[in-house]
């Protein structure tokens, strides 16, 4: 069972929760693989603290132009829908960074001028602790291109485990990316008006995947109630309240989590996983 945890904005707490599900996943459930998805920024290795077992490099595929074969008949940079390779003067120029590994250029070029080459994007880490398998996905400064990475990363996902993927903030395809194959999603949110707008985005993405989600909201006290109630309106659940408690946020800007330190709480995420695999158990 894959389990992703989305927001509509950065900074609401996604990350938090994710690892902390992870924790209290590993020592109900066993095996736990933490998927850290948001490739430009990715965080849950400061509160999982496990060791690193290796890295490995991840390419996408890119074309290179074989000038010697080329006719400069502009046929690549026609199809490149991304002008990730344009004729210059006739000869065709590949903007590798723009360049989406799609390999169409490589198919309509008749002279075969074009063959691929491997294009460093990122790179994917990999951290045990206890029965917690942390894999995190980091783009290089620079590179525009999260998906592949996002989709490099989700490939590793645990057969036998509960998977838990930490997704990118915003709506856009990353998001996509990350979200697309969970068989459940969080959306987590803060009571605030900027909390609320990107909630609904992100709930208008979920119901287009046509994916089961609850809602989680974080610092409940700290704005209105205009997120309860339109979660009330819209029939959403809301799975996970955790209140405005100056602790945690010392907690995370010490990189620290809730589990270890604040018991209190160990309850509400347990609460959680007993919920989902509730609905996914009965297909509802
Ligand atoms: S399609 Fe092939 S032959 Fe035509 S311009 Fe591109 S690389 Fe050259
Ligand atoms: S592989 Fe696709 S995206 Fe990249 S240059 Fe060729 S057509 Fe454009």
């Amino acid at each position: 069972m894959t389990l992703a945890v989305a927001s509509g904005k950065g900074g609401t707490g996604k990350t938090t929760i994710a690892t902390n599900l992870a924790m209290v996943a590993a020592e109900k459930y066993g095996q736990v693989t933490l998927l850290d998805c948001d490739v430009e920024e990715p965080n849950s290795h400061i509160f999982i603290k496990g060791t690193k077992i290796k890295e490995e490099i991840v390419n996408i595929k890119i074309p290179e132009v074989d000038e010697s074969i080329c006719t400069e008949c502009g046929a690549c940079s026609n199809f490149c829908q991304y002008n990730a390779i344009m004729s210059l003067k006739g000869k065709p120029v590949v903007f590798k960074e723009m360049c989406h590994s799609c390999g169409g250029c490589t198919l309509v070029c008749q002279p075969k001028a074009i063959h691929e080459v491997d294009h460093r994007i990122g790179l994917i880490n990999f951290y045990s602790l206890g029965k917690i398998n942390l894999i995190d996905g980091l783009l290089d400064v620079g590179s525009p291109l999260s998906p592949p990475l996002i989709g490099a990363v989700k490939k590793l996902e645990g057969k036998d485990t509960l998977n838990i993927i930490d997704a990118p903030p915003g709506t856009s395809c990353p998001v996509i990316e990350a979200i697309k194959d969970a068989d459940y999603i969080i959306l987590v949110t803060e009571p605030t008006p900027f909390g609320l707008n990107d909630l609904v985005l992100a709930v208008e993405v979920s119901r287009k995947l046509n994916k089961k989600f609850a809602v989680a909201i974080n610092r409940v006290g700290s704005g209105d109630d205009r997120v309860h109630r339109y979660c009330k309106d819209e029939n959403i659940p809301i799975i996970l309240e955790i209140p405005d408690d100056r602790r945690i946020a010392e907690l995370y800007s010490n990189g620290k989590t809730i589990l270890d330190n604040l018991p209190e709480y160990r309850k509400s995420f347990e609460e959680v996983l007993t919920k989902i695999g509730v609905v996914i158990q009965n297909g509802q």
